[in-house]
């Protein structure tokens, strides 16, 4: 072991977020080290957000074209397997980091290669895969950005029958013939809309009543039945009770007493956060817990640790955290220049307030789901008094034009004590680059009395924005 190299801020973990947190540091001035055990990237680079978007792509563009009298006679074929898994690894630069080192590089940052634990206050101490060990000591902070992996719930035999986690979905190389999905969320329903229309026969199990949960429930209708009709099952308020593994067969016993084999079972069943080995324990916190944080993504009860992206479970991201990192390297260069008491207003330049207003999120079935701010149900829960106004997407030219028999829906739900929007949601095709006309409105608490000004062009689809404020006003 070498003595300790200080630095200003140490960052553990060197995903989007712990990327843009060194990032963000520097720029305020500050040396920084960035301790990264995988690839520079993250997850989101090579296991989640862009190998999952590779693999939808061409399935919801072969979709679209198929909506399209003229075109739909020339896309009737099944998808070039390998074209689409040889564009997956294209986009994933073939699981290589060598780009994004070159990007820290060039910020300026230090990596270290190696697992990554804090060892005591203010210090991390790096473990290469040589055996080699080097102490990092930080004088103003350190940053977790570790991330998160995916749950495997406690179901007899589910672990020992060797299930695909998210990384293998996104990242595999061969088309199981039967497919097993556990979990109707985000995850679960981008790989069944992939490997359904890459060849598998999916099944897809959903504990509770519907796709999508945390998303208005029309949302997850409208993907259940696309997905439906592209030939997956869908079995809602089932659980699996016992799994069994026969040569290259999984047996999956479920609650309703029904048995289904499968080739894979992915398990898309939750997130569990990557603290079990980041020596919480040697500064008093528990391994493998959420990390609480305030505004500033400082951690409860500590002036010099943050916590930033899946890792506070504040939203499970990669813009949120992304945005979580710009905040904290500002808040962190500003305590180091001049101890700045940080503003706690709820605009301040410093607070995360879009994590509790405004957190975006596309899930990009067919058809896409878009989301911004509060649901009606979590915007009554919150005691906002409120009305959700619906629209049928296809009341607009633009929809028309897109695809033949355009199937969507919108929904805003509006704050009636301050007339701004708290929630807006699309569910349809192309609607997921409409989103952020709703993020502005949310975010910026835009009155609605201005929204009209905001004059959507025709004949796109923006003009749902139109029939939403009509329907408002008009009462319906
Ligand atoms: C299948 C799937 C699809 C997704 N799609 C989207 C999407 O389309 N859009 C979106 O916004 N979000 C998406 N997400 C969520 C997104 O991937 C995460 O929110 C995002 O990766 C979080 O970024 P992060 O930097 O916090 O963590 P990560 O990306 O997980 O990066 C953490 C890094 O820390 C490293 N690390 C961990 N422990 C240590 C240690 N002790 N020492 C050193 N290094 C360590 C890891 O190796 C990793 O490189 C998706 C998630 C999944 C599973």
């Amino acid at each position: 072991m070498t003595d300790a190299i200080e630095y200003d801020v140490v960052v553990l973990g060197a995903g989007p977020v712990g990327e843009v947190a060194a990032d963000r540091v520097r720029a305020a001035g500050l040396s920084v080290a960035i301790v990264e055990s995988e690839l520079v990237g993250g997850d989101c680079s090579y296991w989640a957000c862009i190998p999952s978007k590779a693999l939808l792509r061409p399935v919801i563009a072969r979709a679209d074209a198929r909506r399209v009298s003229g075109v739909r006679t020339a896309v009737q074929g099944p998808l070039d397997v390998p074209g689409v898994l040889a564009r997956r690894d294209s986009q994933v630069t073939h699981w290589k980091d060598d780009g994004q080192v070159g990007w820290l590089n060039g910020i300026g940052a230090d990596l270290y290669r190696g697992q990554g634990r804090i060892s005591g206050v203010r210090q991390v101490t790096v473990s290469g895969s040589n055996g080699a060990r080097q102490v990092l000591s930080a004088r103003h902070a350190v940053v977790v950005a570790t991330g998160s992996s995916g749950a495997v719930p406690p179901v007899p035999g589910l672990a020992e029958a060797r299930p695909w986690n998210s990384r293998d979905a996104t990242s595999s190389q061969e088309v199981p013939d039967r497919l097993l999905v556990i979990g109707g969320g985000a995850v679960g329903c981008e790989m069944a809309t992939v490997w359904q229309a890459l060849g598998s026969r999916v099944t897809m199990l959903v504990r509770g009543g519907g796709l999508l949960p945390r998303m208005e429930p029309f949302v997850g209708e409208l993907v259940a039945e696309s997905l439906r009709e592209a030939g997956a099952e869908i079995r809602t308020g089932v659980e699996a009770t016992s799994v069994t593994r026969t040569g290259d067969t999984t047996t999956v016993e479920l609650s309703d007493g029904v048995s289904i084999e499968a080739d894979k079972i992915l398990v898309a069943a939750g997130r569990v956060p990557r603290t079990d080995d980041i020596g919480l324990d040697t500064i008093g916190l528990e391994p493998g817990s959420w990390l609480t944080v305030d505004d500033s993504c400082r951690v409860a009860g500590f002036d010099w640790l943050y916590a930033a992206g899946d890792v506070n479970h504040h939203a499970l991201l990669t813009h949120q955290g992304k945005y979580q990192a710009r905040i904290l390297g500002a808040a962190i260069g500003a305590r180091a220049r001049d101890g700045a008491a940080l503003s706690t207003e709820p605009w301040g330049p410093y607070t995360t307030t879009a994590d509790r207003a405004a957190v975006a999120q596309v899930v990009f079935t067919d058809p896409e789901a878009a989301a911004v701010g509060l649901s009606l149900a979590e915007a009554e829960a919150a005691g906002h008094r409120v009305r959700a106004v619906d629209q049928d997407m296809s009341s607009v030219a633009g929809t028309g034009l897109f695809a033949d028999g355009y199937r969507g829906h919108a929904r805003i739900v509006v704050d009636l004590d301050r007339e701004v929007l708290l929630g807006v949601t699309f569910a349809g095709p192309g609607v997921a680059e409409l989103l952020h006309s709703a993020t502005i409105a949310v975010a910026g608490e835009v009155p609605i009395d201005r929204l009209w000004h905001a004059v959507p062009s025709f004949p796109t689809i923006s003009e749902i924005w139109l029939r939403l404020l009509e329907a408002y006003r008009d009462g319906a």
